[in-house]
């Protein structure tokens, strides 16, 4: 049986529909804006709360149009042997890489009606999930879903340990909720978030019987943050860097200068992206051989505007971000004034 991919487009709130089902209503605006506008309640509302490290991102919830639609779920082809999902969430991209005896999951995706039939698809097909992975340890790369089987869930030995940490608290259910924005709530799959295993430090390739997935570790968006390439199909999983509709963000938390690890990360992409024709965020559009070289550049530009103290132009940000995805001018306030907390309690401490 064929793999359901079936052409789709965006609508400008971010929700992935086949075109044949393509119909923007008046109800349907109205309704995104409604979101729009909780949305951004939420997100000021959050960013006053305490930085965990773990849970940070994402808390401003972004895109949660329209997720109870009634149009099937689609994975599509974007590389040969290598298909995505696309969540209704903040446009997250579920990766799958297919091998000889079934596939290897990244991030499986945020609602769990979405991994679940993501999960039915797959055995449907005969192709098994036999390996997974988190990119990092932020609560919408870590979740899982019963219908998708026991394979071993790995992540590096950074990530898996961040998330042990944050799992010991006993009340790590409530402290997620808190991030997970209210529309989404009851439709997200805790059970089993988190449960990964940490590759060996030195691990540069994921463990599976499938085309070599190289682990391209680096510190910036998040302890343990992971990108992986896909050589043989030329396709680099780039994790929360590299996104069309994100601003970088920045571990504000564990690092002694965030900015600078931020652009090493982007040099080491940067060195192995050379051959790559498909680049897979993860939130935002996929991006073909010209987009890695154009994202790479765009990130650096944040980064040295940041660094620099530059007058920031950048298209995610103020009256050209997409629609639905105005609060990351937010996320982009809180990172300046985190950035000024740090160098002004450095000037304390060298004083
Ligand atoms: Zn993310």
């Amino acid at each position: 049986m064929p793999i359901r991919v079936t052409p789709y487009t965006q609508t400008r709130n971010g929700a992935a529909v086949p075109l044949t089902k393509l119909d923007v209503t008046k109800s349907s605006i109205d309704k995104a804006n409604a979101i729009r506008a909780r949305t951004a309640t939420a997100t000021n509302a959050m960013l006053e709360r305490d930085s965990d490290c773990y849970l940070q991102v994402l808390r401003s919830g972004g895109v949660v149009a329209n997720h109870k639609r009634k149009e099937p779920h689609v994975l599509r082809q974007v590389a040969d042997g290598v298909l995505i999902h696309q969540s209704e969430f903040c446009q997250s991209n579920a990766a799958v890489v297919q091998g000889p005896a079934g596939v290897l999951l990244i991030d499986p995706g945020i609602l769990g009606s979405e991994i679940a039939t993501l999960a039915d698809d797959l055995r449907e097909l005969g192709q098994p999930v036999v390996a997974g992975f988190s990119t990092h340890p932020h609560w919408d790369h870590l979740l899982w879903h019963a219908r998708l089987g026991s394979a071993p869930r790995y992540g590096t030995a950074r990530c898996a340990a961040a998330s042990r940490v944050f799992l010991s608290d006993t009340n790590w259910k409530a402290r997620i909720a808190a991030f997970i924005p209210p529309d989404i709530g009851e439709h997200v799959p805790l059970d089993l978030l988190g449960l990964i295993t940490g590759l060996p430090a030195e691990a540069t390739q994921i463990p599976w019987d499938g085309p070599r997935v190289r682990i391209i570790e680096h510190q910036a968006h998040a302890p343990g943050h992971a990108a992986l390439l896909i050589e043989e199909r030329g396709v680099l999983v780039a994790g929360d860097m590299l996104s069309d509709v994100l601003i970088p963000m920045l571990d504000l938390n564990h690092t002694g200068d965030p900015i600078q690890d931020y652009l090493a990360a982007l040099r080491l992409l940067e060195g192995a992206a050379g051959d790559v024709d498909v680049v897979i965020p993860g939130h935002g559009s996929i991006g073909g051989a010209d987009q890695v070289r154009a994202r790479i550049e765009q990130d650096r530009a944040y980064m040295d505007a940041l660094r620099d103290g530059h007058v920031l132009s950048d298209p995610r940000i103020g009256p050209s971000a997409e629609d639905g995805w105005d609060w990351v001018a937010g996320v982009h306030e809180r990172q300046l004034e985190r950035l000024r907390e740090l160098a002004a309690s450095d000037g304390h401490a060298n004083s």
